[in-house]
């Protein structure tokens, strides 16, 4: 009986029983369908399966759209001032970047605009491109190939090692000259935050099982 809204609930709207690997022991076994906040878990080792969390899309969509917010504010407001003698300069992270690039320092200024910048927009911004529109069963456009790239960005999101690293410099730093962190340092820290919340929130076979079902919907 295929009486689900299309997108708007989950799992599946065909009734073939779910082939699960576990992902702990590798255990094959067919999994049940979930009502929401339920979750499946191997019937050898324990380990979660998967997962239907509640309203998982609004909370993606929600904590997706704060961390494109947090982004734009981390690049639009100073990140570091630093006072040396009569000179005072505030820098956002990338007139920090190309300073670095200026003083010889290309890794330093690249991992700054990869981890700032290009991860979280691919992360983020893909995540939000699937999850809002799906929201209201519909897929747009690349869809697919969107949630492949935000999924495969994900492992280079490490904006926290990035944050942290920035931070122990300031340490090191802050005793020679006098340097302090502006907004757009605690932008980055809002930035990391929702980025684990919207991450969190959604479950990757629940993402892909919507999708498909929007895309059926659209056919
Ligand atoms: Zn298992």
């Amino acid at each position: 009986m295929k009486s689900i809204h299309a997108g708007l609930s989950w799992p599946r709207i065909d009734d073939a029983p779910i082939e699960v690997a576990c992902p702990f022991c590798d255990t094959l076994q067919s999994a049940p369908r979930l009502v929401e906040g339920d979750a499946a878990h191997c019937c050898r080792c324990g380990e979660m399966l998967y997962q239907n969390r509640p309203r998982s899309l609004a909370r993606a969509t929600g904590f997706s759209a704060a961390a494109l917010v947090f982004m734009a504010l981390a690049h639009l407001f100073p990140s570091i001032t630093v006072d040396a003698g009569s000179v005072r300069r505030e820098l956002t992270i990338l007139e920090a970047a190309a300073a670095m690039l200026r003083e010889g320092h290309p890794l330093v200024a690249m991992a700054a605009v990869a981890f700032t910048l290009i991860a979280p927009l691919s992360l983020v911004g893909g995540l939000l491109y699937v999850a809002a529109p799906l929201r209201f069963g519909v897929a747009l456009p690349g869809a697919r190939g969107v949630t492949r790239l935000f999924q495969l960005s994900e492992p280079w999101n490490m904006l926290e090692v990035f944050l942290l690293s920035i931070l122990v410099a300031m340490l090191k730093l802050g005793v020679v000259g006098d340097i302090q962190l502006g907004v757009g340092i605690w932008a980055l820290a809002g930035l990391v935050f929702c980025t684990a919340a919207a991450m969190a929130g959604i479950d990757r076979l629940e993402l892909w099982d919507r999708l498909e079902i929007a895309l059926q919907a659209k056919r």
